[in-house]
């Protein structure tokens, strides 16, 4: 994937029509291109930031039925979300893992209570399952789970999840869509809408590094801009009501030492009558999350020092090591792009899909979880085909595999480095990304900023927010060596990407 044979295609495209436009490079926006492009539709994709800035890189990084959607009751959302999770991890091997999850029993009925529960949730994974759930022995609990708190420890319910890299599925996804023939632009910000008597018949917009303008002329628009769906809308109509109620989560990374082995723990109860989950990630544990309503939207959400103490006081419940905020290596925030309900409290809001078609023809999908996007774009591109009366063809994504699934990432970035020696040293002693991946980034993964090399192709700010600032100079300069960049890009890059980490750091 190269943005310069990118936007030689929208180019070559001219005044011509495109079948399907998206935008938005999410989750949504990347599954809805992967489904239309490999129906055989011309399809284009623009983000106006990088695929997966916004909430699709900053996930519990879970594929997943819900287990806390079970304890609502909400079948029909977790069969669905079981059903995908079995679906993504057929066509994802290299990329979705199967997470052994232990719930921590402290109370005479916790065992039967969640052994049943979990049941349940094994059972409706049918087919599709990762592993069968058990009760697990006090022994066993510690053995699997060393670091749990032992007082009162009763024993524990093991369960099994898929576990995965967001924004490297994001970015895999993309590369999917483009291999069946999309075109995808990020740094491509959507201005406006086209229309013709009335109907949407494109959209007007932006490279962001030129600055130059594009009319682009498409069938139907989809609208999959997750938390930003509002400002789509309200380009169709500025009387549009708002639809989106957005909910903040926090998370934060700590050093493996305060979990180590494989598996993951599932925190039940929380004091805001929510679930907590303690997962190993890249050999570090991610701790979260919140459910905050917030009125601000954000690209760069932050944290704030009461979610951040209300996850360290609740896991410290269960730790026999208690974190604190020093040992915290990253912190992370998304927003949920929930829709509104009357309800007041966003955790009882939908996570259910919602797609609606304007009076002017203009297709809106958000809501969702990542888990369900290959259905949520199966159910955007069906309507789609169905508003814009495009040529009937059937969605082939339950079985399309996702790329690199023969480990060509791997292949490749091992090329670079025997290449070049120096390419196959670490790019910071505490981050597990060498040279090579920053190279390969560049050369096939359309990585055009320090901060893409570093956030979301690598996951080193997630991962260690004060070593991935010190890697910023190096990574520069390799950008800089790839793209033909001078120095005050690379200078501009670094301080750029510096005001920006400082956010994932707890003390700035
Ligand atoms: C804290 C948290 C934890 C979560 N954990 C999980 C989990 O473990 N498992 C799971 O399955 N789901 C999880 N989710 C849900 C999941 O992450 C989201 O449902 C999903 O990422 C939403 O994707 P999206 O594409 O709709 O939105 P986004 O990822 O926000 O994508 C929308 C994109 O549109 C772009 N855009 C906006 N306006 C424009 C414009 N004018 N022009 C061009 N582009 C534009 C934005 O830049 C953005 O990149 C979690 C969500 C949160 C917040």
């Amino acid at each position: 994937m190269n943005r310069q044979e990118m936007l030689q295609a929208l180019e070559a495209k001219g005044s011509g029509l495109w079948d399907i436009c998206i935008i938005g490079g999410g989750a949504t926006g990347l599954g809805i291109a992967v489904d239309a492009a490999s129906r055989g539709f011309s399809t284009l994709l623009l983000e106006q930031y990088d695929f997966a800035k916004g909430t699709s890189s900053r996930a519990t990084k879970l594929v997943h039925g819900g287990v806390r959607y079970l304890q609502q009751g909400n079948i029909k959302l977790v069969t669905e979300a079981l059903h995908e999770r079995g679906i993504l991890r057929r066509n994802a091997p290299h990329l979705v893992k199967d997470m052994s999850f232990i719930v921590p029993n402290y109370k005479w009925w916790e065992g039967p209570y969640y052994g049943i529960g979990l049941k349940v949730y094994d059972w409706m994974a049918g087919d599709l399952g990762l592993g069968k759930s058990r009760l697990l022995s006090r022994e066993e609990t510690l053995e699997m789970a060393p670091t749990l708190d032992a007082e009162g420890l009763r024993g524990g319910v093991l369960y099994h999840d898929g576990q995965f890299d967001d924004a490297r599925l994001a970015i895999h996804l993309a590369m999917t869509a483009a291999d069946q023939g999309a075109v995808l632009l990020n740094y491509f910000h959507v201005d406006g809408l086209l229309k013709q008597s009335s109907q949407v018949s494109g959209v007007k917009a932006t490279d962001q590094f030129s600055g130059k303008t594009y009319n682009i002329k498409a069938q139907v628009v989809i609208n999959a801009t997750g938390v930003f769906t509002d400002s789509i809308l309200q380009m169709d109509d500025p009387r549009a009501e708002h639809i989106i109620a957005p909910s903040q989560g926090v998370h934060i990374m700590l050093d493996k030492e305060f979990l180590p082995g494989e598996a993951a723990i599932l925190v039940p109860h929380t004091d805001d009558g929510r679930v907590l989950f303690a997962v190993p990630w890249h050999d570090k544990i991610i701790i979260g999350t919140t459910d905050t309503a917030v009125d601000h939207i954000d690209l760069e959400p932050r944290a704030l020092p009461e979610e951040i103490d209300f996850i360290l006081q609740q896991i410290s419940r269960y730790l026999s090591k208690v974190p604190t905020a020093a040992d915290i290596r990253s912190v992370y925030a998304g927003l949920r792009p929930l829709v509104k309900s009357s309800s007041k409290r966003t955790a009882e809001l939908s996570r259910d899909h919602l797609i609606m078609v304007g009076d002017s023809g203009l297709i809106t999908i958000t809501g969702g979880k990542w888990t369900t996007y290959r259905r949520m774009a199966e159910d955007a591109v069906n309507t789609a085909i169905a508003k814009a009366g495009l040529p009937h063809k059937e969605c082939i994504t339950a079985t399309l595999s996702i790329h690199g699934g023969a480990g060509e990432t791997e292949a490749e970035v091992r090329a670079l480095a025997e290449a070049q020696a120096l390419w196959s040293e670490k790019i910071h002693p505490r981050l597990p990304y060498t040279k090579a991946d920053i190279i390969q980034s560049v050369r096939t993964e359309m990585c055009m900023t320090v901060e893409d090399a570093l956030s979301r192709r690598t996951r080193s700010l997630l991962l260690d927010a004060q070593a991935a600032i010190d890697a910023a100079p190096m990574v520069a300069e390799l950008l800089a060596g790839e793209m033909g960049k001078d120095a005050s890009w690379q200078d501009q890059q670094v301080s750029a990407f510096r005001e920006l980490a400082k956010g994932y750091l707890l003390h700035n």
